[in-house]
């Protein structure tokens, strides 16, 4: 078996090594304290790969690889910043350190959009915890240990379940929670197993988590996706860990049970597609029969620009993936630094779309998923001289709501759902009277 383009192991790299590499990026001591304070507040941790074949150093620390791996400044506030940068350079005590960055991030808001109240299913006093259930037919399931990532993006939504506080997390045990909530709810066809990142896990544990979902007695189920970044981080999980061949007969055994297995590939620039070893990953996952949707955030300083997405969407397209939506960032933790404003979002969202053929406009954004549904929006456009947004829930909470077209007005700032003001009407579809 080959070993793709390098045979090493698995190792996550984390903080400790950020000296060595903001040395590399060509950063001096001062700058490489800066990101040793933001990583002692916000989850840091990368690989070789990662940091070998990814990241194109001539151009860090403005490559979009370093941006969307390595901590940066601006990630925290100035006065944040300062007060960690203190306690590490007088050397305060772990405890110090701890409760300080804890503070830091609970102001951070750490659970965007009702997440951990409003989608959690609960039903005649049980609880079902690593469950989230908010459109009919899919529910998000959450492994326990599947809950870290082979690298971390800087902007994660999900931070909060990597930085180790108890009470931030949510996940599942085991698959029994999940089987008995799908006995309770036949409307059910989808489950979207996701984290962090799945693909950490073992094949046996991941076999362990769903081939409960293959029993013919659950034919309810007709899809199993499975949310990772993997193919972007560590591509060799598909293809020279040691289990890398059990991995791929369990997908095998999905696709083999008669269901439809979705790889959802989180795919943040081009480059990720690029080396031997990721597409190595990628024609064995199409092998077992998945197939491949990707999606991604767009991220200042990351994919930016139009040019990033034509790149991107026509690497998927080529390689046979297919391009699925484009979000936007989730208002959590850093980002004031990561944030591209609505209209600027679907500005390059149209000039991506114009550009690339008809194969690549499955693709769907700027998508919002917020605490009304999945708002995507159309585009700018001006109505009895009024320049709108024209807005559409793709999924929403109130199923009666989805496909339903509404109208914001402009703004150029805007970077969320809840930054706009309705247009030619009282309110939006989904608010209350
Ligand atoms: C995005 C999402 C889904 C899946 O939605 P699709 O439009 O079917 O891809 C399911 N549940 C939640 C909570 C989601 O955010
Ligand atoms: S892959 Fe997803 S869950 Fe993991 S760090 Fe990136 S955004 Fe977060």
């Amino acid at each position: 078996m080959s070993l793709g383009t390098r045979g090493y192991g698995f190792r996550a790299i984390g903080a400790r090594e950020l000296p060595s590499i903001a040395a590399r990026a060509g950063l001096d001591a001062a700058q490489a304290r800066e990101l040793a304070a933001v990583a002692a507040v916000l989850p840091f941790r990368t690989n070789r790969y990662v940091l070998d074949e990814l990241i194109d150093w001539t151009r860090a620390p403005d490559d979009p690889i370093f941006r969307l791996t390595m901590p940066h400044p601006r990630m925290l506030a100035d006065d944040d910043r300062a007060e960690i940068s203190t306690l590490l350079a007088h050397d305060a005590s772990a405890a110090d350190i701890r409760h300080t960055a804890t503070r830091i991030r609970k102001a951070m808001n750490p659970h965007p959009e009702g997440q951990r109240t409003l989608n959690r299913p609960a039903a005649e006093g049980e609880s079902f915890d690593g469950l989230q259930h908010k459109y009919r037919n899919t529910v998000l399931y959450f492994p326990r240990n599947g809950q870290t990532c082979h690298a971390y993006c800087a902007y994660c939504f999900r931070w909060a379940q990597f930085v180790g506080e108890p009470e931030l997390r949510m996940a599942a045990a085991g698959p029994d929670v999940l089987i008995r909530y799908l006995d309770r709810h036949p409307e059910v066809s989808d489950v979207l197993v996701t984290g962090g990142d799945p693909m950490i896990m073992s094949a046996d544990v991941l076999a362990r988590h769903l081939e409960p979902l293959l029993d013919p007695r659950l034919e309810q189920i007709t899809s199993i996706r499975i949310g990772t970044k993997a193919l972007a981080f560590w591509p060799h999980r598909f293809v020279s860990d040691p289990d890398a061949g059990q991995l791929l007969k369990l997908l095998t055994r999905i696709t083999e049970s008669g269901r439809h297995l979705a790889i959802m590939a989180h795919v943040s620039h081009s480059r990720e597609l690029e080396t031997d070893v990721v597409r190595h990953a990628i024609r064995r996952l199409q092998a077992t029969g998945a197939m491949i949707r990707c999606q991604s955030p767009i991220v200042r300083t990351v994919n930016d620009s139009a040019d990033a997405w034509i790149a991107l969407w026509r690497n998927e397209v080529r390689l046979g993936m297919v391009p699925y939506y484009m979000f936007v960032e989730r208002d959590t933790g850093p980002r004031d630094h990561f944030a591209v404003p609505l209209a600027a979002a679907t500005a390059i969202f149209a000039d991506a779309y114009r550009a690339v053929p008809g194969l690549a406009r499955t693709v769907r954004g700027p998508v919002m998923s917020a605490t009304p549904g999945k708002v995507v929006i159309d585009g700018v456009t001006t109505i009895a001289d009024r320049r709108v947004f024209a807005l559409r829930l793709l999924q929403a909470r109130d199923e009666s709501l989805v496909g339903a077209p509404f109208f914001a007005n402009h703004s150029d700032t805007a970077r969320w759902l809840d930054d706009l003001t309705p247009a030619f009407a009282p309110r939006f579809p989904y608010d209350q009277p």
